[in-house]
């Protein structure tokens, strides 16, 4: 069987984090809202109403277009009427860009896993509002209008991408960014980053581009490789069977598993694009342009890269600690506080704080961990003032805490136990209330020392020195 080459191009939706919807006052956040409530006649689109255009999604956007490096951020771009019928569309016509978008030739630098940086191209970038949501339950059609206007920013790939992975790698890096710059929360699931996938197939080395399908409505990233794989193969099984693509639209049910087609693909000319004329155009002048730019932080990858020079930490722990923003900032901020060697604090960053952050279902910065507090709980360890196990605790109490891990270590007498006549005599008692232990190691199970070990760590809180205490232990058996 020849090989094939899968070529993939995304369009994705992004909602843009705003407190309010993109042509009026709503609020725009309405997961936990009921339905139909953040709405209003404009966004539902009474007759007789102007939209007026929220600024705050022209300036992430511009971010967002920086971020991608799009030389060409329009100072002039406009909206255009996309007519078409659907009952979660109350105007009946969205309100998009389309031949003058607000950025175009922009690119994402995609790292993948043991390759260079991979190059994906942004042909285009441009602002839209969103339509409602139409549920379907109880086979009836409920139609929800909280999201009609919530801001959405379009962006269109070339079709660089070259396999399933690629396109989850896009998306898991896509994501990264947009939280980074908060631009959006770009949770799949809620809707927040949405995804159609181009495919098609042809001869490793062609450069030409076969009719292509798009996939729709796949909402997590796991769904969108599987579908994308899924069609790959599709595709190639046709072709092999001798048949040609055909333009469809497919739906991915993502309880089956399956693609089914959808309709076929409409045209542009379907939509009957116009210019919006209720709205001015969308300009952005040079000099705010400059500032938005300027105000961009170190992106993801530049960060990654130095924490590697800077701090000489391994790439894999470079690449844990810039998977979000705030805890790329928790670690810089410990590192400089702990003026040791980086590599302990990422060690700590990595394991314990993590673990907290993931238990918490939170952000490093949303923990109330103090950087300060962690550089403190390593040092104490570092010194044997307290054990590693203390200092792990600590950890979790010094979260909000008013008081300094060193107050908390005095107030609950958390000091480690290295006095060798206290740690003899609670080892003494341990042996005493175990002599069946006792005997069994006696009689050459050896491994049980390891148990008297965690005895004695209980017997004082955790706080033997845990290295005295297994010698101790030993010599005690041993005799
Ligand atoms: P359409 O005709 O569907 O409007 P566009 O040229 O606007 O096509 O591209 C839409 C998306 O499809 C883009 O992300 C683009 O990269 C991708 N795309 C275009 N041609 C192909 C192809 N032959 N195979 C895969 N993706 C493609
Ligand atoms: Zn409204
Ligand atoms: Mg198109």
């Amino acid at each position: 069987m020849p090989e094939y080459e899968s070529v993939i191009g995304l369009e994705t939706h992004i909602q843009v984090k705003t407190r309010s919807k993109i042509f009026c006052g709503c609020k725009a956040d309405s997961w936990n809202d009921p339905p139909n409530v953040n709405i209003c006649p404009v966004c539902t689109g009474l007759p007789g109403v102007l939209p007026v255009l929220n600024q705050e999604v022209v300036a992430k956007a511009v971010q967002l277009a920086s971020a991608l490096h799009a030389e060409s951020i329009q100072g002039e771009s406009y909206f255009a009427r996309k007519n078409y019928f659907y009952p979660d569309l109350p105007k009946g016509y969205q309100i998009s860009q389309y031949d003058e978008p607000l950025a175009r030739a922009g690119r994402f630098e995609l790292p993948l896993p043991g390759r260079a940086l991979a190059t994906v191209g942004i042909s285009r970038l441009h602002l839209e509002e969103d339509a409602g949501r139409t549920i379907y339950q109880a086979g009836r059609r409920l139609i929800d209008f909280n999201r009609c206007g919530v801001p959405l920013v379009e962006m269109v790939t070339e079709p660089d991408l070259r396999s399933a992975d690629e396109v989850a790698q896009f998306l898991i890096r896509l994501r990264q960014l947009l939280r980074w710059l908060d631009i959006s929360d770009a949770d799949m699931e809620r809707g927040q980053l949405r995804c159609d996938a181009n495919v098609s197939i042809r001869e490793p080395g062609s450069q030409q581009l076969n009719p292509k399908t798009e996939i729709k409505n796949v909402n997590s990233i796991t769904n969108v490789r599987q579908a994308v794989q899924a069609e790959i193969e599709r595709q190639i099984r046709e072709v092999e069977a001798g048949r040609t693509i055909e333009s469809w639209t497919l739906d991915w049910d993502d309880e089956r598993g399956v693609l089914s087609r959808m309709r076929s693909k409409e045209t542009e000319a379907d939509y009957r694009y116009f210019r919006e004329p209720d709205l001015l155009p969308i300009r952005v002048e040079e000099t705010e342009k400059r500032a938005l730019q300027q105000a961009l932080p170190e992106l993801p990858l530049a960060r990654r890269a130095r924490l590697v020079q800077a701090y000489g930490l391994p790439e894999y722990d470079a690449e844990i600690l810039t998977e979000e923003r705030s805890l790329a900032d928790f670690f810089e901020t410990s590192v400089k506080a702990y003026a040791g060697d980086p590599k302990r604090v990422s060690n700590w960053v990595m394991n314990d704080v993590l673990r907290l952050i993931r238990q918490a279902g939170a952000t490093a910065g949303e923990l109330g961990l103090q950087p300060a507090h962690l550089a403190e709980i390593i040092q104490l360890v570092d010194s044997g003032m307290i054990t590693a196990g203390v200092g792990k605790e600590l950890l979790e109490q010094a979260r909000n805490a008013e008081r300094s891990p060193r107050q908390l270590v005095e107030e609950q007498g958390l000091i480690q136990v290295t006095d060798s006549d206290v740690l003899r005599e609670a080892a003494g008692k341990i042996l005493q209330a175990n002599p069946d232990q006792v005997e069994s190691y006696r009689a050459g199970k050896k491994t049980i020392l390891g148990w008297f070990v965690g005895q004695l760590m209980r017997e004082t809180g955790g706080r033997a020195d845990a290295k005295k205490a297994r010698e101790l232990l030993q010599e005690l058996l041993e005799r």
